[in-house]
């Protein structure tokens, strides 16, 4: 991940400037594509400032993306300027593939607005050239190497208001990060600005109501950790290390599916700041067909700075199935247990799963196969008796079943999906 300026580079860029190009830019929602792409990227800009004198100042080239930190001054005669001579910092990206490069992702900004956004944010602006510059570009999926052009770690919602009517006035491409969890990694962007909410992620349980409040960038596991003092839950997903935002955004799956729903049908309300720069509540009374929109429908209608979730009564101990079988056991196993799961009461939500054992000390060595997972959220003994019929379905390779807490179960897949790999 780490970044290498190479100088020497300069001169490959500008001989990639000429093949086809696709160019992203906020006012443009239609690629530019062809041979003038950089060009009319440039263009655009000398639309506004026609005597634009644009400087490439330094290159990186990683995994098949070229990054170039650009600067610009704006002669004295541009309309805009009165006399002065503006100056703009920005950086493009380019993804380079067999030599082609395929997609520039690009942006300027002028640097008196770039200042005094900086100026009014109460969080902090992280640029390229920053020592946590590459530690806050980083998410969960280390395959992701993007180079945004500003990296705006939102102390709390004013900041998210400022940020967001920064990025309209200035035509900047813009991504939202919440727990950076995400697999295609769209809580980063290549040339544009990220609306950072990792300093935002308090969680408060309102036991009256019976209701969690939790900002923006928590992850299950500490929702479950300030929920599960008072046995209470919600459902969410099977890593714990999840964002809170974007997966209930995107609906929300997790082991309490089959009793509580999933994690939409427990939120009551979000926080959100829109396109505007508005602040609003959104539930199910106000603003209806936006809420009805962020239910599912991910993170294109607005920020949301915190999100409201309904609790229910879960056991701190439950009773876990997780019985490995054979693969070639398979046929026999999985029509019984959907026959098992036709009627199986509420508090089982199940799963069975095509997996390879991997290389951990839980498990014996050398054997593969197929899991087949069951969780229940009830009185453990009930919960014993319930899923005993999923631990004999054939002779099992290996059978981890147990009690166990329930913030256990819902960490038990962690393991397996370490960050940055
Ligand atoms: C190993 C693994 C296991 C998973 N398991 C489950 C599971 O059990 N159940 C399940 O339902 N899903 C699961 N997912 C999918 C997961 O829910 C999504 O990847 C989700 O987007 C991650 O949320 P995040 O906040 O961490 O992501 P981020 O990468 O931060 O965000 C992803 C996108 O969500 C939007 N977004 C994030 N925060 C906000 C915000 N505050 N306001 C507006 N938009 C925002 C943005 O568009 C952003 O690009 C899993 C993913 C992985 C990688």
């Amino acid at each position: 991940m780490e970044a290498a300026w190479i100088d020497s580079e300069l001169e490959r860029i500008h001989d990639l400037c000429a093949p086809d190009v696709v160019v992203h830019d906020a006012t443009n929602p239609t690629p530019v594509t062809g041979p003038d792409g950089y060009t009319s990227y440039i263009a655009r800009r000398t639309d506004t400032y026609p005597d634009l004198d644009l400087r490439i100042d330094e290159v990186t080239a990683v995994n098949g993306a070229v990054a170039l930190y650009c600067s610009a001054l704006a002669g004295p005669g541009d309309p805009k300027n009165e006399g002065d001579e503006l100056t703009f910092t920005g950086i493009e990206v380019m993804q380079v593939e067999d030599d082609q490069n395929v997609e520039w992702f690009g942006t300027l900004v002028e640097d008196t607005s770039l200042e005094a956004f900086v100026e009014g944010f109460h969080g902090r602006v992280i640029r390229p050239g920053d020592p946590d510059y590459d530690d806050a570009r980083a998410v969960w999926n280390g395959v992701i190497d993007r180079y945004p052009a500003l990296i705006a770690k939102s102390a709390g919602v004013a900041d998210v208001m400022d940020t967001v009517n920064f990025v309209r006035e200035m035509d900047m491409l813009v991504s939202v990060r919440g727990g950076g969890h995400n697999v295609a990694g769209s809580a980063v962007c290549n040339g544009g600005l990220v609306i950072d909410l990792s300093e935002m992620n308090g969680i408060r349980v309102d036991l009256d109501a019976q209701t969690a409040r939790a900002e923006g960038t928590a992850q299950w596991a500490d929702l479950d950790w300030e929920t599960q003092r008072y046995g209470l839950g919600t459902p969410g997903g099977v890593v714990s290390t999840t964002g809170i935002a974007g997966l209930t955004l995107g609906g929300g799956v997790g082991w309490l599916r089959c009793t509580y729903g999933m994690t939409i049908d427990n939120l009551v309300s979000v926080d959100l700041v829109t396109a505007d720069g508005d602040f609003l509540t959104v539930s199910e009374y106000e603003h209806p067909d936006l809420f009805w929109g962020i239910r599912g429908g991910s993170g294109n209608f607005g920020v949301v700075t915190s999100f409201e979730y309904r609790l229910h009564p879960v056991d701190p101990e439950v009773m876990f199935v997780e019985a490995l079988y054979p693969l070639d056991t398979a046929p026999k196993i999985l029509p019984a247990w959907r026959e098992f799961m036709k009627t199986a009461p509420n508090e089982i939500s199940s799963q069975a799963v095509f997996w390879s054992i991997p290389a951990f000390p839980d498990f014996p060595e050398a054997i593969h196969g197929e899991p087949i997972v069951a969780t229940h959220c009830g009185p453990v003994e009930k919960g014993r008796q319930a899923l005993a019929s999923l631990r004999e379905l054939d002779e099992p390779l290996v059978d981890l079943s147990g009690p166990a807490p329930f913030t256990e179960v819902q960490q038990l897949y962690d393991p397996f999906f370490p960050e940055g790999e």
